[in-house]
């Protein structure tokens, strides 16, 4: 999308990930999405008079883990109370980090290499869930409300950028980026749709060259989709706005996905109006500098370095085979291909599959052991299966979790002897024998024909390659 001649969009983006620990921030409660409401609570989490809270180290160390995956300095840091009215925080303050933050001053390289920088990654806790019953599902014209807890005291890290983004492209690329970062670090599952990552964006407009114009926070981005539409609609609104003279408020606005428009939500709060105080029940938070360099020595490969290694081992790549290598990198899939081409299957084979049968069916791929995808696409890379067959068992593994040799054995997948083909063959040469001439005089585009017609005679069981290699040596 272009914006109207000499307009600009500034964009700074604040995302929220909950981490993957097995427990609360401050209590031993399950962190677990999904349980049946208000039963994963206790005095802490609920705020009752006399709870005291006990941080969780495991927070901690994902809190640092994230804060070098994005190039931050990691310091000594406190928590603040975050006083407010929240219907589902029942003490009304959110324990968060204000003026000194575990993780500042980083930065992340979008894939095309633009830096966008990182003010602050900071740890907080969440807030309970409200659901409003009513037509509208806002509190607006809600007929009741329920409250869940069980969220309520769950881990978040923070992660707010600079104002550097120009385009929605960008907002995009950096929101996957980050999910792709979060993930691969184990600090996240990075699902915006079940609201384990959110966004909220803060968009301004300037005419080019000119200082910042004032900022509008948009909440309730569910989907990268989602992030792109809204970005570009508020855009858009704010230079109507100017262009007739008006003048934009500060304020949060909420995205409305069906229609597919901002409106106004409350005017923007001002820091001072949250009355932050230091939290008096935690003491500042310093890791040892043994436990940071512990961390540090622990993180694993980056998305970016995966990437740059997958690319490598690929050689010249095409447009396609990035495309296919980002999902393999996006979805955690690497270990996969790394140690399919270790075990001596070709890389592009077996990004194929990852990215697209393993892809697939990804809820699933704990039922497929590295073990399993190399064993099968071993098979397919030296003709035992041929390519149909070879997808149809990673599939199988994945549903099932059956082991390929089992699946190959129960559907009879036993690659048909040379002979028994040949055999077919000369049938199939001998009911077409103008094609056969073609093939003979040299036309390449009868060589698929044959095949076709070997894989019906065959249902499918035969191997391309070897098809090819005995019609060539029939030609003689
Ligand atoms: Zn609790």
């Amino acid at each position: 999308m272009s914006l109207p001649r000499g307009w600009e969009m500034v964009i700074g983006l604040e995302v929220h990930t909950e981490l993957l620990t097995k427990t609360k921030l401050f209590c031993g409660c399950a962190n677990d999405f999904g349980a049946e409401p208000n039963t994963n609570v206790c005095p802490i989490c609920l705020g009752l008079p006399g709870s005291l809270p006990v941080i969780n180290r495991e927070a901690v160390e994902l809190a640092m883990r994230i804060g070098l995956a994005l190039n931050c300095r990691i310091q000594d840091s406190t928590f603040h109370r975050k006083n407010y009215f929240y219907p589902d925080m029942p003490k009304d303050y959110q324990v968060s980090q204000y003026d000194v933050p575990i993780n500042t001053e980083g930065y992340l390289d979008l894939p095309d290499g633009y830096r966008v920088r990182i003010e602050r990654a900071h740890m907080e806790e969440d807030t309970g869930k409200t659901t409003h019953l009513g037509t509208s599902g806002r509190i607006h014209g809600a007929e009741r409300s329920l409250v869940d807890y069980n969220r309520s005291g769950v881990p978040l890290v923070e992660i707010v950028s600079g104002p550097d983004m120009r385009t929605s492209a960008q907002a995009r690329a950096y929101v996957a980026e980050l999910r792709a970062i979060l993930v691969t670090v184990g600090a996240s599952d990075g699902r915006m749709e079940e609201g384990s990552m959110r966004v909220d964006a803060n968009v301004s407009v300037r005419k080019s060259g000119e200082p910042f114009g004032t900022r509008c926070e948009i909440k309730n981005v569910n989907s990268l989709r989602s992030l792109v539409r809204a970005i570009e609609y508020e855009a858009l609104r704010q230079i109507e706005v100017l262009e007739d003279g008006g003048t934009i408020r500060q304020e949060t606005r909420h995205w409305d996905e069906d229609r597919g428009e901002t409106s106004t939500l409350r005017s923007k709060e001002q820091a001072e109006d949250y009355r932050y105080f230091l939290e008096p029940d935690l003491v500042p938070l310093a890791p040892s500098a043994e436990w940071r360099a512990n961390v540090a020595a622990n993180l694993p490969a980056l998305p970016a370095a995966l990437r740059r290694e997958l690319s490598d081992l690929v050689g010249e790549v095409t447009d396609a085979q990035a495309d296919t290598i980002a999902t393999v990198v996006d979805l955690s899939l690497h270990d996969y291909v790394l140690a399919a081409v270790a075990a001596g299957v070709p890389v592009t084979l077996a990004l194929s599959r990852a990215a697209n049968e393993v892809a697939s069916q990804i809820d699933q791929r704990s039922q497929l052991s590295t073990a399993a995808f190399i064993d099968t696409i071993r098979r397919e890379n030296a003709g035992e299966i041929s390519a149909t067959q070879s997808k149809d068992v990673l599939l199988t593994v994945l549903a099932t979790g059956s082991t390929p040799a089992q699946i190959i054995a129960d559907k009879g997948y036993v690659q048909m002897a040379s002979d028994d083909l040949a055999g077919i063959i000369d049938g199939i040469i001998s009911a077409n024998p103008d094609d056969w001439a073609r093939f003979v005089e040299g036309d390449p585009k009868v060589v698929q024909f044959f095949i076709g017609q070997v894989m019906k005679a065959t249902k499918g069981q035969a191997n391309g390659k070897t098809v090819t290699e005995i019609l060539n040596a029939k030609r003689g």
